[in-house]
């Protein structure tokens, strides 16, 4: 497209039940925010977009779950996520929630324009239906087994194993997820939209039209479905809990929650235009408007078929120009999970680090998942402060703030006749927003990021080179002129940092009052600006911009991550129903001593077990222990153990074993001695 009038930009409605954690930062709003930012501030007229998808399965059954109303959970974690947006400085102009009356009239209207195009086909087909509940099982209601990869506890929309999307029926030995019974079939009606309809137009506008400029992960996942060859998909769903079905036959039903959550984008859009008194209709229907959704790759097919599935078959809608989806973030090497808890919550992070959210949104941006899944680890966060944030940008402000202070009271000074090394570097610098911008204009927001960053480093460079904390001994007016530059290096970092570190770039505006300036620069001032903070502009007095994060800080993170893991594994343990009551008399049969290991060897050709000779108390006795797997032989000798002494004896491979060792097993299948743990117990001694 040739240069747009308007930006639309979307990021992915997060979904109400529960927080929003780092992989969602990193894979969605920390991008959309870094392009929104920086098309204010080259200029654009930009509507950035958000909201919470409240609808849907999974928020009923945690209402149910936790004795709640739907609405209480959404309203709950709408307001949770709301607030983690604006503390961390993601920028949009409207953040609403699709339980909102306008987005209500919105979907149920686009869908019945839809519904009066004929763009739907209705069918009656034969569905999972509790008696005892009295409901349909769709979604999230179903768990079974999965078709494809056998995974017991597949949902009926998706296996979360192998990622196959299903329909409920598609289940094999199905279960309510409400009761427990086994459901029944019962015919139903709904609509659904012929995605087959649609493929020849996706396979123009997309696998034509966007070959070169769709990130190549999109593109790829797109291409996949359609050469799979698409077909109809229900838009409606057996449920009360959504926008109701607003023609004729639908009640009790309510749009998929799918079909309402990217009309969310447009609503949401209504609503930021009635507040600010604009008209929404040239953001999403002309089309010198460029419109560009933030999404992760789990929404792949949603935006970039399905979605423009529904917009095509409205037929006053742009389509997206791009769909810059991310891969996923994992944490430590694993995948994050909120049912698992590995994650870090935004709400814990900022208790943890307060006021540090840029050192959050640098590191994400650092690594953020944007052509392979990437992994957040705490030492890199630790490692990209200090040797970074620390010990590049904030060093270099640093320096040029208390020289400024302490050479010339604050004062910038006037500078002498510049060096060829100062020309070059005013040249250098006046070369970033360019590099910069087109990295950011192709998504490539590491890369951004890493131009800034590189402009920090020229700065920290020229100070380290020029030394003027030497050279005002000898020269200054040489020194004069080495901190003019490096106050036109402040400045321009201060302009552009802004989308990349929006607190930073305000308190570091703030430290060199820009707000004193005729005109604060803008991004393109200082590619043909020559002078950025004139002589005898006065700044103010040096503020730490970054501290080092100690490595105690980081174990305390990492100890939390393993606090979750040991949790984890711990629950995962099924518990054993007890068995059968027996009397006293019947444990009273049991001898079981203290005891202690005094050999112990591999038992030739069998892979478990250990022979060991056990001092009981009574005697030295051989017992073949199945063992070997949790421990070496050396590892046992002199281990206390607990022993049941008057087990019948028994011949393990041409071996007496004359006894039992006591064990159980950790969360890691690791066998673990029943042992007393006080060393003066005495071997032979009962145990009752
Ligand atoms: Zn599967």
């Amino acid at each position: 497209m040739n240069k747009p009038k308007r930006y639309t930009i979307t990021s992915a409605l997060p979904y109400t039940n529960g927080p929003i954690h780092i992989g969602h930062l990193a894979g969605v709003y920390v991008p959309a925010d870094i392009y929104a930012r920086f098309l204010r501030l080259t200029g654009n007229d930009v509507v950035f977009i958000g909201g919470s998808d409240e609808h849907g399965v999974p928020i009923t059954i945690k209402a149910k779950n936790e004795g709640v109303s739907p609405q209480d959970v959404v309203d709950k974690y709408h307001a949770i996520i709301k607030k983690s947006f604006e503390e961390f400085g993601i920028s949009f102009d409207n953040y609403s929630r699709t339980s909102a009356k306008v987005h209500h009239e919105t979907a149920s209207e686009f869908f019945k324009t839809l519904y009066d195009k004929g763009a739907f086909i209705e069918e009656t087909s034969e569905q999972l239906y509790d008696e005892q509940a009295n409901q349909f099982l769709a979604d999230r209601f179903v768990t079974g087994t999965c078709p494809k990869c056998g995974n017991e506890e597949a949902y009926g929309d998706q296996c979360e194993k192998c990622g196959t999307s299903l329909n409920a029926t598609d289940l094999i030995n199905p279960k309510s997820a409400l009761t427990g019974n086994v459901p029944t079939l019962k015919e139903t009606k709904h609509w659904y939209l012929p995605l087959d309809r649609y493929e020849d137009f996706l396979k123009e506008w997309i696998l034509e039209g966007h070959k070169k400029d769709w990130k190549p992960n999109v593109y790829g996942q797109v291409k996949s479905w359609i050469d799979d060859g698409l077909r109809p998909r229900a838009v409606t769903r057996d449920l009360d809990w959504g926008i109701p079905v607003p023609v004729k036959g639908g009640e009790g039903k309510v749009l998929y929650v799918w079909f309402d959550a990217p009309i969310g984008y447009i609503s949401s859009t209504k609503e930021w235009a009635a507040r600010v008194g604009k008209d929404w209709e040239p953001y999403w229907k002309s089309d010198d408007t460029k419109l560009v959704h933030f999404i992760g790759k789990d929404n792949i097919v949603f935006h970039c078929i399905i979605f423009p599935a529904m917009l095509k078959a409205e037929g006053s809608y742009i389509l997206p120009d791009n769909v810059p989806a991310n891969e996923f973030l994992n944490l430590e090497g694993n995948k994050l999970s909120t049912s698992k808890n590995w994650a870090v919550w935004l709400p814990d992070y900022l208790l943890e680090f307060p006021n540090q959210q840029d050192v959050l949104r640098y590191a994400l941006t650092a690594n953020a998942p944007e052509t392979k899944d990437n992994d957040f680890t705490w030492k890199d966060f630790q490692a990209r402060n200090n040797n970074e944030l620390v010990a590049i940008f904030g060093n270099f402000i640093n320096r040029v703030v208390v020289l400024t202070n302490k050479y010339y009271e604050g004062e910038v000074p006037v500078p002498n006749e510049l060096s060829q090394i100062d020309e070059e570097t005013l040249a250098a610098v006046k070369a970033y927003p360019d590099v910069i911008a087109s990295s950011i204009e192709r998504y490539r927001f590491r890369e951004a990021q890493q131009e800034l960053m590189n402009l920090a480093r020229l700065g920290n460079k020229y100070l380290a080179d020029e030394e003027p904390w030497k050279v005002i001994k000898v020269d200054e007016a040489r020194t004069k002129t080495i901190m003019y530059v490096a106050l036109q290096i402040a400045s321009a970092l201060a302009t552009l940092s802004e989308p990349f570190l929006p607190f930073t770039s305000a308190k570091l505006k703030g430290i060199l009052c820009h707000s004193a300036l005729d005109a604060e620069s803008t991004w393109s001032d200082i590619a043909s600006k020559n002078i950025l903070l004139p002589s005898g502009h006065n700044i103010g007095e040096a503020e730490l911009l970054f501290s080092k994060i100690e490595d105690e800080t980081i174990q305390f993170q990492l100890d939390k991550l393993e606090a979750s893991k040991k949790a984890n594994e711990a629950a995962k343990k099924v518990v054993e129903p007890q068995k059968e009551t027996i009397t006293f008399e019947d444990f009273a049969k049991l001898d079981i001593r203290v005891g202690t290991i005094l050999e112990a060897e591999k038992m030739p050709k069998a892979k478990k077990l250990l022979v060991l000779k056990v001092d009981t108390g009574i005697d030295v006795r051989t017992i073949v222990s199945g063992i070997a797997e949790s421990f070496t032989p050396e590892e046992v000798v002199g281990k206390r153990v607990t022993v049941l002494v008057n087990l019948a004896p028994r011949e393990l491979r041409g071996v007496v074993s004359q006894g039992m060792i006591l064990m159980t097993e950790n969360a890691k299948g690791k066998l673990v001695f029943v042992n007393p743990d006080d060393a003066n117990v005495a071997n032979g001694l009962h145990i009752s």
